[in-house]
């Protein structure tokens, strides 16, 4: 997970920047909005703190042209205290929220992973079911609190499970799909996978489960 900070004052920045890499983020600072603007435009980012009050372009000028150029990656803006007019300019120019300086360390991380649970959510090449979504550009699985990364066979053969959710797909359809009719994969090797989704579910906490149907196949279903 990578973060953008975008503050000019360096006590702000370089503090905020402790607090993340603390928190196991990858985290990139810059000073003026013209430099935030070119960072944010990257695309490179899950998440971006940006100031308002910054040299050369204000932060919501700099918001407003980001959000202008599709980029729909999470922002939250720093605030001073009693400045809600700026606080409603930056959510009309596509905040997701703010935070009002000083904020503590406690506060800022709990933000952070509200809003970038949401990353999928916001991504055009996603495939949703009940609680899981998966993202195409990244084989990253996401749940409602935790994300994974998929292997590209589990990537194809969840994604088939997600497009026919709730429906029972016969395991000659599933090997033809993963491996095609030309390749001659063992034929345990779908349970192999099959059993390592089972895992990664589990570990993001999802309630859709894998079903099997002995002498049949296999079907992605809500569990309760
Ligand atoms: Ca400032």
């Amino acid at each position: 997970m990578r973060i953008l900070i975008v503050e000019d004052e360096k006590r702000i920045a370089e503090g905020v920047n402790k607090i993340l890499k603390n928190a196991g983020y990858e985290v990139d600072t810059v000073y003026d909005g013209l430099d935030g603007l070119d960072y944010i435009l990257s695309g490179l980012y899950d998440l971006i703190l940006l100031d308002i009050m910054l040299p050369k372009i204000n932060g919501i000028d700099v918001l407003k042209n980001a959000r202008a150029e599709g980029i729909t990656t999470p922002v939250i803006m720093l605030t001073a205290k009693f400045q809600s007019e700026d606080i409603i300019n930056g959510l009309d120019a596509g905040a997701d929220d703010y935070l009002t300086k000083p904020f503590d360390a406690g506060e800022l991380l709990a933000r952070i992973r509200t809003r970038t649970r949401k990353t999928c959510a916001l991504k055009a090449d996603k495939t949703e079911a009940y609680d899981i979504c998966l993202e195409k550009s990244t084989y990253k699985l996401h749940g409602k609190e935790k994300s994974i990364k998929l292997a590209k066979k589990e990537y194809q053969l969840l994604e088939y499970l997600m497009i026919n959710k709730g429906k029972i797909l016969q395991r000659d359809s599933l090997i033809a799909k993963l491996w095609g009719f030309d390749e001659e994969p063992e034929y345990n090797n779908l349970d192999v996978y099959i059993s390592f989704l089972r895992k990664k579910l589990k570990y993001i906490e999802s309630k859709a489960r894998i079903t099997t149907t002995k002498g049949i196949g296999y079907a992605l279903e809500q569990g309760e």
